[in-house]
């Protein structure tokens, strides 16, 4: 069997992890490793991609993986944040972004909200009328640094997976800019407020086409030069075309590429090259997913009407999109013995479950690898984003410990705790024991 350069790499992360006793099968479970070369990698390609004479600030959408010290690392190397939630906005504070480098979107932002996202200087995008007018009364008393921009919904259509398709004609999120008098609306709300002065679209994330992500940022574009030719006066001076580049989750190739997106977008939006815009991106699943994986034990195993079934520790607490829409997220998984080395050997169709009581916690059904015992080990690939960094607290089940994995230039691999595994009583601590 050959194996690929990021498969060997897998291998020695999990062979060392084991070796170092961050997986043991009585008292570490279950850890998730976050790869950092493999992050700095592709934040080099996203700056890459776009022309260096554009200014263009990228963020990281923190709900990706908002772990702190993995935010930190985007921190240290030049890129801004994304937040959506008071708690996002602590945790990019926290990881060290400077306030003009976070963007707050939300669609439900209370007045408390957009007062310190205001005060702080954060860059807010409004997510409706009400929300500016929610604004007006906020700026009245003060003046603030904020970039302030509106978000449209583009409506340009769904993607493969309606419930990540954020540009439907009837999406939560946005001003619904086809809706009748919404552009003449618009308008005349940059008309009226002259710290109005970005646009903001999030097409959608997994499953969207480079295509219609790319419609939808032209038909911003196009409604900039068009609020700005009505007015009179360069009032629009960025876009912030959100994030949504698809993840290939069923191999180790990067498809498609930041390049091939901006390619798509030159081709379909070519005035936000023209440099008379500043851009914001807001990438997260395509920096993250890929530079992750999401190890386990396996427990026991069993045949039940002919099928085989492996028990492991990971499942819907960490893996929730998986085994909650099984067919819109299928993830790879592979197998390995107890000392990481993966296995070889006879394979067979088994059912990877998880540790849930209830009967759909499974993370990949009658999946053919070899044929696994317990003791073994299991990875679930490209969980770098959304899943182990935001775990669902089913049944208890405590967040696993997460690592940051570094190689040194001799080839060792290094290991730094970015999140400690939580302990029973900070489980009881969540769960109001204190209340008693
Ligand atoms: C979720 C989200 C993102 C990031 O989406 P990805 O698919 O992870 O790139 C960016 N912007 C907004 C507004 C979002 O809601």
């Amino acid at each position: 069997m050959t194996r690929t350069q990021p498969a060997k790499r897998r291998e020695l992360i999990l062979r060392s992890a084991v070796q170092q006793g961050l997986l043991e099968p009585d008292h570490a479970v279950l850890a998730g490793f976050i790869d950092l070369d493999g992050v700095l990698a592709s934040i080099t390609n996203l700056h890459r991609a776009f022309p260096a004479s554009l200014n263009v600030m990228h963020t990281v959408a923190a709900k990706a993986n908002c772990l702190v010290p993995v935010l930190e690392a985007f921190s240290r190397n030049g890129m801004g944040c994304e937040v959506a939630s008071p708690g996002e906005l602590a945790q990019a504070l926290a990881a060290g972004f400077a306030p003009e480098r976070i963007v707050y979107d939300s669609p439900s932002k209370t007045r408390a909200e957009l007062a310190q996202a205001l005060e702080l200087g954060v860059a807010v995008n409004a997510d409706n009328f009400q929300e500016l007018e929610r604004m007006d009364g906020i700026l009245a008393g003060r003046a603030s640094d904020s970039r302030i921009g509106v978000r449209i919904n583009p409506q340009v259509g769904s993607g493969d997976i309606a419930a990540m398709s954020t540009a439907t004609l009837t999406s939560k999120f946005g001003i619904a800019l086809e809706d009748d008098g919404n552009r003449r609306r618009l308008i005349q709300e940059f008309q009226d407020r002259p710290w109005l002065t970005w646009l903001h679209a999030h097409v959608g994330s997994q499953g969207c086409p480079l295509e219609l992500m790319a419609e939808g940022i032209a038909k911003t574009v196009a409604l900039a030069e068009e609020i700005n030719a009505s007015l009179g006066r360069r009032q629009v001076v960025g876009i912030d075309i959100g994030g949504g580049l698809p993840v290939n989750f069923t191999g180790d190739d990067t498809a498609p590429t930041f390049d091939e997106y901006v390619e798509r977008l030159r081709a379909y939006a070519p005035a936000l090259f023209s440099g008379a815009y500043q851009i914001v991106t807001e990438f997260g699943r395509s920096l993250l997913a890929k530079n992750g994986y999401t190890a386990a034990y396996v427990e026991y195993t069993k045949t039940s009407g002919g099928r085989r079934i492996v028990i492991t520790h990971a499942g819907a607490q960490v893996a929730a999109r998986t085994v909650f829409m099984p067919d819109s997220w299928p993830i790879r998984i592979t197998a390995h013995n107890p000392s990481g080395h993966l296995k070889e050997g006879a394979t067979a169709p088994q059912d990877i479950a998880g540790p849930c009581c209830f009967a759909g916690d499974v993370v990949a059904q009658a999946r053919s690898l070899p044929v696994l015992e317990p003791g073994d080990i299991v990875t679930l690939l490209d969980t770098g984003a959304y899943y182990f960094s935001t775990p669902f607290h089913y049944n208890s089940l405590p967040d696993p410990a997460v690592y940051a994995v570094h190689t040194n230039p001799d080839g060792e691999v290094k290991f730094d705790l970015v999140r400690r595994a939580e302990s029973i009583q900070e489980l009881l601590d969540r769960t109001g024991a204190h209340q008693l």
